[in-house]
């Protein structure tokens, strides 16, 4: 008999590190534009100056969030240290904003700030942690990069831009609870970055629905009337096997991923209740929803088999829509950094595959919105490891953070400066589909 679990071979990620390899030599993308407003060159110079001058706090907020990981809705230490730094540049900052306790909201205006002219652009902050493995998703680098492109968009145009710190993104779909909570409500676009081991002005996000499957049987004596029995236990194995069947049929938009959590409390004992805890995934809404209903179908499928009940029940936590880039936005945001010298590459570059999902697609599904990637980490170094828990900490990522503030803020003053880049992002938005918002896509 085996003693050690066989190790799967890394045949395939090298291929696949060989066709990302090839792509990338293959891409020299210029994201370069002349400047679209008179004095554009002044004002990204001032918005690097300004994210300059707060280059100590950043490093301090990278750092002291690595140090003090807290999960989702527990973020207090992470929402006192970025509230004091607003505070002492003087900003009134609402802690518990939008309804979400460990969450806060910071705002400037131009003092020519006319709601009817003037364009509204949010900077997002996230920073929960994971269990066990701390900043392995690297959010302590999205909250300075997000404090550092707010500060260095600041006095930078027109209109009025807002810092939301956006608690609660890891499983738990923070961000929507704080769009029901009227965050987005006057904003014209969103940006905010997250880390990872390539420089993407953007990349594939999957939406995610998550449901618990729960199968009520008849319980009996297993041995002496096991007939008197309904077995729950059978109903979630059949449900789960017909999930392994279903994916040979998905699409290669889709995943889909379950345990058994509950399957009875003795082998004497028919079973009366098995649970199941699944996550569907999916690059497109329309394939989400599909998705969603053949897992339904699974599980009254595997019920009427087996003579059970079943009770489905979707979301948890709101969820998460896959994420819409705006691509006027990311060439800018490409432009920004190739002028701090990064290697930036298009979206497209990674395989789709290699998607997870964040609470980012609800909010880029109601306003124009980007969330490229900043490279902290080696190549190929995979989200909630270990070892990305480590770049977390590095020169890379005190690098990161500030390139990618300084790229968010000059994205934002362009946004306040630059009515074509408002327009071409709001006609991208609305040509691929306008707003949709989770709570009414379900009521549908
Ligand atoms: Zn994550
Ligand atoms: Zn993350």
């Amino acid at each position: 008999m085996a003693e050690q679990p066989t190790r799967p071979s890394p045949a395939f990620l090298r291929h696949m590190d060989d066709v990302v390899r090839e792509s990338v030599a293959a891409a020299a993308p210029d994201f370069t534009v002349d400047a679209t407003y008179q004095g554009r060159d002044e004002v990204w110079q001032a918005v690097a100056r300004r994210v300059d001058e707060a280059r100590g706090d950043l490093e301090f907020v990278v750092r002291d969030l690595h140090a003090n990981p807290e999960e989702a809705f527990q973020e207090h230490h992470a929402q006192q240290v970025l509230a004091e730094l607003l505070e002492k540049r003087v900003f009134d900052v609402e802690r518990g904003a939008h309804g979400v306790e460990t969450a806060l909201r910071a705002e400037w205006a131009s003092d020519d700030y006319d709601v009817a002219r003037h364009p509204t652009v949010a900077v997002l902050a996230e920073y929960d942690a994971l269990p066990g493995i701390g900043h392995a998703c690297g959010h302590n680098v999205i909250a300075a990069s997000g404090l550092g492109g707010f500060l260095g968009a600041v006095g930078s145009g027109s209109g009025r831009v807002v810092f939301l710190g956006t608690p609660a993104e890891e499983g738990h779909s923070g961000k929507e609870y704080m769009i029901r909570g009227g965050m987005l409500d006057g904003v014209d676009c969103a940006v905010m970055i997250h880390p990872f081991s390539y420089d993407l002005v953007s990349h594939a996000w999957t939406g995610r629905r998550t449901l618990t499957g729960t199968f009520t049987g008849v319980a009996a004596h297993a041995s002496m009337q096991p007939y008197m029995g309904r077995n729950a236990l059978d109903a979630a194995t059949l449900a789960y096997q017909a999930m392994g069947l279903l994916r040979q049929q998905m699409p290669p938009s889709d995943r889909l991923h379950a345990i058994i959590s509950e399957g009875g409390a003795r082998a004497s004992i028919i079973p009366e209740q098995a649970t199941l805890q699944i996550y569907v995934r999916s690059l497109y809404t329309d394939t989400l929803m599909d998705l969603s209903q053949r897992v339904e179908d699974i599980l009254r499928g595997a019920a009427m088999m087996t003579g059970t009940a079943v009770d489905i029940a979707w979301d948890t936590h709101p969820m998460s829509l896959p994420v819409r880039n705006n691509e006027a936005l990311a060439t800018r945001f490409g432009a920004t950094q190739q002028a701090l010298g990064r290697d930036v590459l298009p979206g497209g570059i990674l395989p789709d595959s290699q998607a997870a999902s964040t609470d980012f697609g609800n909010v880029s599904h109601l306003v124009p919105g980007i969330h490229p990637m900043v490279k902290i980490a080696p190549e190929g170094t995979a989200l909630h490891t270990t070892s990305f828990a480590d770049a977390a900490i590095t020169d890379a990522a005190l690098k990161g953070a500030y390139d990618s503030a300084v790229g968010l803020g000059q994205v934002v003053a362009d946004i306040l400066n630059d009515a074509d880049l408002l327009a071409a992002a709001r006609e991208e938005f609305e040509a691929a589909g306008g707003a949709v918002a989770v709570d009414k896509l379900l009521e549908s």
